[in-house]
């Protein structure tokens, strides 16, 4: 922990201070991947609260993930800043809500529905309209951009036509279906994750008294990721601002990736019009990745249309040189992922941990392969934003009996004489078969004993950092991580979408499916999708830190037609792609595993550029110029933030 406010700074470069000592009034930082905005807000909340200027329990500071939120309220802690809220404009909105709702609308709030396709497949079922999975995912999909967009069914298919939406059915159809949606859960007393944000906007326009007790509480806001922000988000933070305007923005124009999603980064953009007197800091030290792989960064941006890219800032690396990026060419997607896993098998057998390397890819559904070949190179791995422990239906039902028994409690008698929080989880759960001792064998029965286990623990946990916690806390608490989908952490490799992977980083990143087709997507039509498509592939680039593997496949299955070419948004800056025929580039022999022969021709024909910029200590930022902190690429008193001998072994796995 830093002994003064001062010290909070000494982490930051000059424009980063900059950010972090305007604590005052509207703060808009536009900035590339990389560059510290997120580090730059996280200081700016310590410092203000070591400083004595921000009052820790005023302070809101909101984050695209539930896991950045805890990441920077971690980062907070050790900072010597605890007590900020730290989190998702949902978790925030749904805490609010629970707490004015008795008092506002009466009774509680409803719940949050569990399966919301099922209930959007019985709405259809309900009006006639019959759909195939792919289209009652796109259904839901249209009534989630409708909610967050605040369209109501009678203007669905106006504004869908107007933000050209590739809408699955008629019009006319969705509006009609997302009408009897809306009803239906209305007469199942459900709320799904848009009406969180959508009642607390309500409450907050209807109800002064709310609104002015928010405000009380909240007096300063902080909003990273500010350029996917949906004008559903925008208008809560509006009402949470009041004509208050003690705001901190940061973001980046070029990665905005939730735009289907009706997000948008016009806020970002237009900041300083709204807020004319606002502070405005550029970041450009790019802190994250080598210069390799900001190059590549900067060379995807240069080739970006739109508004997003008329406001670019190219990124300079800080970091000193490091390998090129591998590109590697594949007959098909097994091959692909087996050449991936090998890569990963071979890199955590030198001893690059598990944790530091990533997988990532355009849609989930590619996922499948990926964990298939990670099972048979005996890799640990973990899927983000897919982890089940909440969706198991044993965690399900166990859910479902705790929230009916918070509900009931008062009046039931079976919880009347137990007294503490984990006494009662135990006794609704003996009630879903959990028993205090572990059933006998394995398998299945084994299962599900472990996970109400992890449900028992979990009360426990809760009960100890929360003094005289509620069932109806924790039930409160079970909710917000079911929708984290917060399952116990493994330490393994990361397989997550491109979407899921924004905000972090890692040393190693294959970024997979770098194909026609898949990058861009094939239902990417017009220009805005095709320009979001690049964004995306931008984002995966800058979550690199040191090695990045780019691949495709020639054809989808072993044995079939070779239709896919590698993304038109590689052409001239993969070498060999310079031609029109966008072949791939040459390298190794036989067409297998081309770019994964270890530096052969591809790599080589990249000009290396080596920039001229200051090792820095990746800790604190000072510039080094001790040869043996610059290996280290930190100072001798800083803590390590990771395994310090990973870069050395990256180091030798290059040189092989
Ligand atoms: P993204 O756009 O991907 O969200 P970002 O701009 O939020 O990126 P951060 O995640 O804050 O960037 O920082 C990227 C990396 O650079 C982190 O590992 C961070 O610790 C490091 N970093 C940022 N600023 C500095 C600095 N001044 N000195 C040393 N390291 C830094
Ligand atoms: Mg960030």
């Amino acid at each position: 922990v830093p002994d003064t406010a001062d010290a909070v700074l000494e982490g930051l470069d000059p424009e980063q201070r900059e950010v972090a000592t305007a604590l005052r009034g509207p703060v808009c930082v536009l900035a590339g991947a990389g560059t510290g905005k997120t580090r730059a807000i996280t200081h700016r909340i310590a410092y203000g609260v070591r400083a004595g200027i921000l009052q820790p329990s005023s302070v809101l500071a909101v984050t695209f993930t539930n896991r950045a939120a805890g990441e920077m309220r971690g980062r907070l802690r050790q900072l010597g800043a605890s007590g900020v809220q730290a989190r998702t404009f949902h978790s925030a909105a749904l805490r609010q809500l629970q707490y004015f709702w008795p008092k506002a609308i009466g009774g509680s709030l409803p719940r949050l529905v569990d399966r919301k396709i099922q209930l959007v497949a019985d709405a259809a079922a309900a009006c006639r309209i019959r759909l195939d999975r792919g289209e009652l995912r796109d259904a839901t999909a249209e009534i989630e951009w409708s909610k967050v967009t605040q369209t109501v069914p009678a203007d669905y298919a106006l504004a869908a036509a107007k933000a050209g939406r590739d809408t699955p059915r008629d019009p006319a159809e969705i509006a009609q279906l997302y009408s009897a949606y809306e009803d239906l859960k209305r007469a199942r007393s459900v709320i799904d994750f848009e009406d969180v944000l959508l009642l607390t906007v309500a409450v907050l326009q209807d109800r002064h008294d709310v609104a002015e007790q928010v405000r009380a509480q909240y007096q300063h806001f902080v909003v990273d990721e500010y350029q996917d922000v949906s004008p559903l988000q925008q208008r809560l933070l509006e009402l949470w601002l009041g004509d208050r305007d003690d705001l901190c923005v940061v973001g980046d124009a070029s990665q905005t990736i939730y735009s289907f999603t009706g997000a948008t980064p016009d806020h970002l953009l237009d900041f300083r019009g709204r807020h004319p007197g606002a502070t405005v800091v550029k970041l450009v030290r790019d802190y994250r990745s080598t210069p390799q792989v900001v190059h590549l960064a900067n060379g995807l941006l240069a080739q970006a249309r739109g508004r997003a890219a008329d406001h670019r800032l190219e990124l300079v690396s800080q970091r000193p040189a490091g390998p090129e990026p591998v590109y590697g060419e594949y007959p098909d997607e097994p091959a692909e992922a087996e050449g991936a896993a090998r890569r990963i098998r071979e890199l955590i057998d030198s001893g690059v941990p598990a944790a530091g390397i990533a997988v990532l890819f355009r849609t989930n559904s590619q996922s499948e392969t990926y964990e298939q070949a990670l099972a048979d190179a005996g890799v640990p791995y973990q899927l983000r934003g897919a982890e089940r422990f909440f969706d198991r239906p044993e965690v399900r039902k166990a859910n479902s009996a705790l929230r009916a028994a918070a509900r009931f409690g008062g009046n039931d008698s079976l919880l009347d004489d137990v007294v503490d929080l984990p006494s009662q989880v135990r006794a609704v759960l003996s009630g879903e078969g959990w028993t205090t001792e572990p059933p006998a064998g394995s398998g299945a029965v084994r299962e599900r004993w472990e996970s109400l286990a992890a449900l028992v623990h979990l009360a426990q946990d809760f009960a100890t950092a929360r003094t005289g916690a509620t069932l109806s806390d924790l039930v409160v608490e079970l909710d917000e991580r079911a929708g984290a989908q917060h399952a116990p952490t493994v330490q393994g490799v990361t397989l997550a979408s491109l979407h899921s992977a924004k905000g972090l980083e890692w040393d190693v990143v294959f970024l997979v499916g770098v194909a026609e087709g898949m990058m861009p997507i094939t239902y990417a039509k017009t220009d805005e999708q095709i320009e979001e498509e690049r964004r995306l592939l931008y984002v995966g680039v800058t979550r690199a830190r040191e090695h990045l593997h780019l691949s495709w496949a020639l054809a989808r299955t072993p044995g079939g037609r070779p239709s896919r070419r590698p993304s038109r948004f590689l052409k001239g800056l993969r070498p060999g792609s310079g031609t029109a025929d966008g072949r791939a580039a040459g390298g190794g022999s036989g067409g297998v595993e081309r770019g994964f022969a270890g530096g052969g021709g591809a790599v080589a024909a990249v000009p290396r550029r080596t920039q001229r910029t200051p090792a820095r200590c990746r800790v604190c930022g000072r510039t080094l110029t001790d040869a043996g902190e610059m290996k280290l690429m930190r100072c001798e008193d800083c803590p390590s933030d990771m395994d310090e001998g990973v870069y050395e072994r990256l180091r030798e796995w290059r040189a092989v």
